[in-house]
C-alpha cells in the first residue's frame, strides 16, 4: 500500500480543544525527524495546546540549532520526565517511523497509553497501531506532510518561519537537497512557500552541511583514502569501518551522516554500503540509485527496513562476517 489517509476530521474535532500532546520520532533522528517534529510542535503551540517533543535518543549537533530545539526531551537521557510526560498525555503523533519497535523501548510505553495515536510517515509498510494514519510512500519526507497536515487542518495561514525553516530542513535532508527521485512539483512549491516566508536558504544549507568537525573530516578522508572499496563488476561501493577506528577518529553521534553517500559519486555505482562496527553491534547504511531496492535488502539480510532507495540495517555478528554476508549476496537482484 502506497497511500493510507484515515478521515482527519474526527482528530481536527479533537484538536478543536486544548489537549496535552507528545510528538514523537525515530532512533538517532535525522533532519527530517527533527524538521518534522518541531515544525508540528511549531503549528500545535499556535493552536493552544501544550505540546512536547520527547525524542529516543540523541542527535548530530549540526541539527541542533532548528527553531525550539531547546525544547525537545531526550528519552534516554531524561527517562523521568519523559514517562511523565507520556503518562499525562491525551495524543502522541508519531513522525517518520511506521512501526514502534523502530523507537526501541519508547515504542513499548506508547503502545500501553490509553490516548489516541496518531502516524504520520512515509516510509513503507506501515504497521497498524496508530488511531489516524496519513502515509505516503511518494512523499519526499515526513516534513512535506506535516506541510500537508496543517493545510488540511486548515491552518495553512500559521505557517510562520519556524515551521517553514523546519520543514525546509526535513526537505533537504531527506532530498539531498532536491536531488533524489521523490522531488516532486509539490516538494518545490512547499519550498517556493517557505521562501516567500523570508528564510534564509543558504544560512539553513551552511547550518546544515558546513559544519563538519575537524574530526570528522578527517575520518571521512580515511574511509575514502583506506577504506573503499568498488566492485565494478557489481556497480557497488562498500566502505566498512572498525570500532577501534571509530574510537581512533574520535567519531561522535552523526558524524557518519553522509558517508554513505559518497560511493554513489562514482561513476556507474548504482549501491552504496556502509557498514560500521559500533560498541554493541554492527550498523549498516545502504543507499541506491534506480531500480535496486535496499529496503528488501536490508530486511532480508540485515534485520532492518527503510526506503526503496535508502535504508538501514544492524547485525549481532562480528564486522567481519557482517561484510561477508554482504559481499556474498552480490550482484544484487534487481
Ligand atoms: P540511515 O542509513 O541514514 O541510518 O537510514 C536510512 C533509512 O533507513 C531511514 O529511512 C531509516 O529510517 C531506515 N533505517 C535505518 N536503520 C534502520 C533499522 O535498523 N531498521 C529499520 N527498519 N530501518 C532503518
Ligand atoms: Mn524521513
Amino acid at each position: 500500500m502506497n497511500f493510507i489517509m484515515d478521515d482527519f476530521s474526527d482528530l481536527k474535532d479533537f484538536l478543536s480543544q486544548p489537549k496535552r500532546i507528545i510528538i514523537t520520532t525515530h532512533h538517532k533522528p535525522d533532519g527530517d525527524a527533527i524538521g518534522s517534529s518541531l515544525a508540528l510542535y511549531a503549528y500545535l503551540i499556535q493552536k493552544g495546546h501544550e505540546v512536547n517533543v520527547i525524542v529516543p535518543n540523541d542527535y548530530a549537533p549540526f541539527l541542533q540549532w532548528l527553531p525550539n530545539n531547546d525544547i525537545v526531551v531526550n528519552f534516554e537521557q531524561e527517562h523521568d520526565k519523559s514517562l511523565k510526560l507520556l503518562n499525562s498525555s491525551d495524543i502522541v503523533f508519531c513522525l517518520d517511523f511506521n512501526k514502534l519497535h523502530r523507537i526501541n523501548d519508547l515504542g513499548d510505553i506508547i503502545e500501553k497509553l490509553p490516548g489516541k495515536k496518531v502516524m504520520i510517515d512515509h516510509h513503507p509498510e506501515p504497521d497498524d497501531f496508530a488511531d489516524y494514519t496519513m502515509s505516503n510512500i511518494k512523499a519526499c519526507s515526513t516534513a512535506e506532510l506535516i506541510y500537508d497536515f496543517i493545510e488540511m487542518m486548515g491552518d495553512e495561514s500559521l505557517v510562520n518561519k519556524d515551521i517553514g525553516v523546519c520543514v525546509y530542513v526535513g526537505i533537504i535532508t531527506d532530498t539531498g537537497s532536491f536531488r533524489y527521485a521523490a522531488t516532486s512539483v509539490r516538494v518545490h512549491e512547499i519550498a517556493a512557500k517557505i521562501l516567500a516566508l523570508g528564510i534564509h536558504h543558504e544560512e539553513i544549507h551552511n547550518k546544515i552541511y558546513n559544519s563538519f568537525s575537524e574530526d570528522k573530516m578527517h575520518f571521512f578522508g580515511h574511509c575514502l583514502s583506506n577504506k573503499l572499496k568498488v566492485f565494478h563488476q557489481y556497480n557497488v561501493a562498500l566502505i566498512a569501518v572498525s570500532y577501534d577506528e571509530i574510537k581512533e577518529f574520535n567519531v561522535k553521534t552523526g558524524d557518519t551522516e553522509g558517508l554513505v553517500n559518497f560511493g554513489l559519486s562514482i561513476s556507474g555505482i548504482k549501491m552504496a554500503a556502509l557498514i560500521i562496527e559500533r560498541e554493541h553491534l554492527v550498523k549498516l547504511s545502504l543507499r541506491s540509485i534506480g531500480d535496486i531496492d535496499v529496503n528488501k535488502i536490508a530486511k532480508k539480510y540485515f534485520e532492518g527496513g527503510g526506503h526503496k532507495n535508502a535504508a538501514g540495517g544492524k547485525s549481532h555478528k562480528s564486522l567481519d562476517e557482517v561484510v561477508a554476508i554482504f559481499t556474498n549476496m552480490l550482484p544484487v537482484e534487481m
